[in-house]
This record gives structure tokens, sequence and C-alpha cells, in this order.
């Protein structure tokens, strides 16, 4: 089996990790770095200034331990650090590869047939021919037309790890969860921060209930929130930028940021060559097997218009790999999105899987809702940091779990609890019936299935 990747971020180098040691023989090609945007630009950097912002944060909460601290951040130290991490993964993840076989070409790739694909790298053309072919070639924040980027003071995020300097007076427009990982980041370091939230709270497509307590931490920072504005242009004037909104209203800073989504990279790709049907917004659908209308071409991760998530695109990879090296008839288990964990990793953090209690209600499904707060939580308490809540949704016929959300400390590794309970169908039983960890925040887990 000659498989061929293009792009090596979290869908392409799983796929091809799994497929080599299911015995394919594998070539990935990557136009910038193995591991992806999601290494270089997105996941990666943007939670290791997290990290940084949450250590200050720490400092001042320090306090309340009896302690006195204080903090500034180094510019130089932190672009190493993010520099040094991202160095370590991409190791990891080469290694990983080579010690499967994996040919890693570093050039771009165009499909030229739906068998064949070019390469151009520094040193020349190559055509490799495949016996099946993933397209994973991720996305790239989008820009409007009335966006004037100039990395200076005008940027998204991939001009953000870090930026030029702290802003002084940043604007954030877009209140997805990326807008409000920036916008908290960027409060943590000490700028000032206005975000643009066009609807009437920030994170639209989450539960209310979790959206509030955000809102509430940004409010008590004072963060200021611009409901109801849609951003129309940005002008910059020297030191200064200005955004206007459609509805009039304007607001100046220091710096803007924009958090308004992503596009898929498909552009050139030669999917008109090949037959492979590309959507109306450039992405490359497929069925549940994630083979796109040609069956022996698989499209993964961002490209693929699914759930914008490296997990997701890692899982993808994977089960593409045993798609097509045919292990579907034994081991092969669908991917299922609706059970797939997601996090912000804001502060409070915020976590979810499976079906949101809004979402259940407007379906008008019987669900039992079950809900903790951390404030009753010895390990909570002893921490200093009782914010937030567990919230578990079930089944009341069966108890089977079906979603729940946590917000509050720790929140994206304690949801793997209910993740492992929604793919498994287990029941709120199942977690009463466990004997958890005490004093731990993991208690509240046992509290709310009770
Ligand atoms: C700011 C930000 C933070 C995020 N944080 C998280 C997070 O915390 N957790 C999470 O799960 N998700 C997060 N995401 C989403 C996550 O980054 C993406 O879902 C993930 O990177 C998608 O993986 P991928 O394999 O599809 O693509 P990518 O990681 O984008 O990799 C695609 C690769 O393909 C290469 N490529 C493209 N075209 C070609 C070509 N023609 N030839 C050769 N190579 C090519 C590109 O260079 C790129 O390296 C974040 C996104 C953003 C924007």
């Amino acid at each position: 089996m000659r498989f061929v990747i293009i792009g090596g971020g979290p869908a392409g180098n799983t796929a091809a990790t799994v497929a080599a040691s299911l015995g394919a023989q594998v070539t990935m090609i990557e136009r910038d770095i193995v591991g992806g945007a999601a290494h270089l630009w997105d996941c990666i950097p943007s939670k290791a200034l997290i990290a940084t912002g949450g250590e200050l944060t720490e400092l001042d909460r320090a306090r309340v331990m009896g302690l006195s601290a204080t903090g500034q951040i180094d510019f130089a130290a932190l672009r190493e650090r993010v520099a040094s991490i991202e160095d370590k993964l991409h190791t990891s993840v080469t290694s990983l590869l080579e010690s499967q076989g994996v040919r890693m070409i570093s050039g771009t790739a165009t499909l030229l047939s739906e068998n064949k694909v070019g390469v151009t790298t520094s040193e020349g053309e190559e055509v490799l021919t495949a016996d099946a072919i993933l397209i994973a070639t991720g996305s790239r924040p989008r820009i409007p037309d009335w966006a004037p980027i100039d990395g200076e003071r005008v940027l998204t995020t991939r001009q953000s790890y870090p930026p030029p300097e702290v802003p002084e007076h940043l604007i954030v427009i877009g209140s997805g969860v990326t807008g409000v990982e920036f916008t908290h980041m960027f409060s943590t370091f000490g700028s000032k921060v206005t975000l643009v939230v066009s609807r009437q709270h920030v994170l639209p497509t989450k539960d209310p209930e979790v959206a509030a307590v955000l809102e509430a931490e940004f409010e008590r920072r004072e963060v200021r929130l611009l409901k109801g504005a849609r951003a129309s242009s940005i002008r910059r004037e020297g030191n200064s930028v200005f955004v206007d909104c459609e509805d009039g209203r304007a607001v100046s800073g220091s710096h803007v940021l924009l958090c308004v989504g992503s596009v898929p990279n498909s552009a050139g790709l030669g999917c008109d060559v090949a037959g492979v049907t590309v959507d109306a917004h450039g992405y490359i659908p497929g069925n549940r097997h994630c083979q796109t209308n040609v069956p022996h071409i698989y499209s993964a991760g961002d490209i693929s218009g699914r759930l914008p998530l490296s997990s997701v695109a890692a899982m993808q990879g994977r089960k593409i790999a045993e798609h097509v090296m045919g292990l579907t008839a034994v081991s092969h288990r669908h991917l299922d999105y609706d059970k797939a964990a997601s996090a912000i990793f804001t502060e409070p953090e915020i976590a979810e899987v499976g079906i949101a209690e809004a979402e259940a209600f407007a379906a008008g499904r019987k669900i039992r809702v079950m809900k903790v707060p951390f404030s009753s939580n010895a390990k909570a308490l002893i921490l200093g940091d009782a914010r937030g809540f567990v919230k578990i949704v079930s089944d009341p016929a069966t108890g089977v779990v079906l979603g729940g959300s946590i917000v509050g400390r720790g929140a994206a590794e304690l949801i793997s609890v209910l993740a492992v309970a929604v793919s498994n169908r287990l029941t709120a039983s199942d977690i009463v019936d466990s004997l958890l960890v005490h004093p731990a925040l993991s208690e509240s887990l046992g509290e709310a299935a009770t």
C-alpha cells in the first residue's frame, strides 16, 4: 500500500505513524514544519503563553496563601520558552515518524491526478504514485478585506507569539474560542482589553451558563465587552488603531487582534485535476470514513470542515490509516464527532463534552441535569480557587451520561472522565461507584453524578 499524505499536522502525522505501523509504505509531504500549524501557530504557542499568564495570576493569588510575590514578563525568555517547547515536540513527532519508516519530504504538494502527487522541493520536482492519498492541509486565519493586517498593530493570532510588545490597549475582534482565549491571555499580561462581541454574549455556540461565568470573570478584570457589535473597518493612525462597527459604534486602542475564524488551505492543491469535490467554502468534505468523492482520496483535519480541533484531526488520521489498511471489519469504531471533548483555556477553564443542557432543551429531549459548584469541594477551597461548577447531563430513564460541562480549575483534565463515560455509554452510577481520590477536584464529578 503506497500511502501519500499531504500535510504534517496532527491529522497527517498521526495517519502516517499509524499506517506505517500497520505496514503501509508512507510518504508525507510538509511545506513548513512537521507538527503543523497546531505546533507552530495554534495550540502549542497559545497555550504556552496562556500558561505564562496563568503563573502571573498565581502570583496574585499567592497573597491569598499568605505570600507576597510579584512578576514581570521577560519577553526574550518567553520567546525562547515557546521555541523550546515547539522544538521538543517537533523532535518527538519526527523521531516517531522516522522510527516507523515514514519518508518525510520537505516541500509543497499538489494533486496531478487521482493517483499522482507532484512535489516541489528546494532541490526540484518529484512525482509520487499512490494507492491512497490523504489531504490534511489545515487552515489559516480568516482575514476580511476590511482588515489591513500589518504584523505590528493590526495582528492575527499568528503574529502574537508573543506580539512585538504587550499592547497597552488591545481590541480583540471575535468572541469565539480563540477570541476569548486571547482576551484572557492579554488581560493576564496586563493589557487593557476591549472584546468586540457580535452577539449578545461571548461563546455564542456554548452553554449560556458557561459563557456567563466567563463574562463575569472578564468584567471583574475590567475587560470591556462591546456586545452586539460587528466590526466593519480598521484604521491605523500612528500608534493608534480605530475599529468601526456596522451600527456606528467605534473603539480605539493601541493594537487590534483579529479572531474571526479560519479558511481552509485548499486553493492550488489540484483538487479539480484529481476530480475531488471542494465545497463552496473551500472545505473538502468526506463520508464517515473521511473518504472524499474519490474513494481512495481522504480528507482530515481542518480541511475536512468538521470540528476544527487537533484532537479530532489526529483521531481522523488514525481512523483513516486503519481504513486504508483494511482494518474496518475487526476493530474500526466510527468517529462520533458529537462525543468529542473540547476545552477553552481561559481562567476559569471551560470544558464540555456531548450534549449540552440548552441543546437538549431546544431539541425537546428529556434529560436529568445535576450541577454542583466547586465552592463545596474541599480541594478547591484548599487551592483558594472555588470558582465554577460541574454539570452532568444524563438520560433519566437509563442513567446513561449524555454530556457535561465543567467550569473551573483543571476543567480540561477533569472532562476526560465525562468523555470516557459519554463515549462508552457509562451511567451516572458508574461514576458514583468509582472510588475517587480525596481531597480532589474530581470528587465534584461523583457528587454531580449522584
Ligand atoms: C489560535 C488557535 C489555538 C488553537 N488551540 C487549540 C487547542 O488548544 N486544542 C485543539 O485541539 N485545537 C486547537 N486549535 C485548532 C487546531 O490548531 C487545528 O484544529 C489543527 O491544527 C488542525 O490540524 P490539521 O492537521 O488539520 O492542520 P494543521 O495543523 O494546520 O497542519 C496542516 C499542515 O499542512 C501543511 N500544508 C498545507 N498545504 C500544503 C501543501 N500543499 N503541501 C505540503 N504541506 C502543506 C501546512 O504547512 C501545515 O503544516 C487552535 C487553533 C487556533 C487558530
